[in-house]
């Protein structure tokens, strides 16, 4: 299960919270003042996992520019 971080939009402090990431977006309370309101910060670990195929990276090395077949371009 991913940790995520909430930032308060008052006190600025940030609660972590282990939770599944159906509930990723849920606010989360801040531990420090009670304010409900906190933004959640992206983590490295969510950032990765979802983010680097839609930002159209670079694929490695010898393979197909089109389809990411690693074999090669794919000729089309
Ligand atoms: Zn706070």
């Amino acid at each position: 299960m991913p940790i995520y971080e909430y930032e308060c939009e008052k006190c600025n402090h940030i609660t972590e919270a282990l939770r599944p990431m159906a509930q990723a977006d849920e606010p989360l309370i801040c531990e420090s003042c009670g304010n409900s309101k906190t933004q959640r910060r992206h983590s490295e670990f969510a950032a990765g996992a979802s983010k680097g195929a839609a930002r159209g990276e670079m694929p490695p090395m010898g393979g197909c520019g089109r389809c990411g077949d690693p074999n090669g371009p794919c000729g089309m």
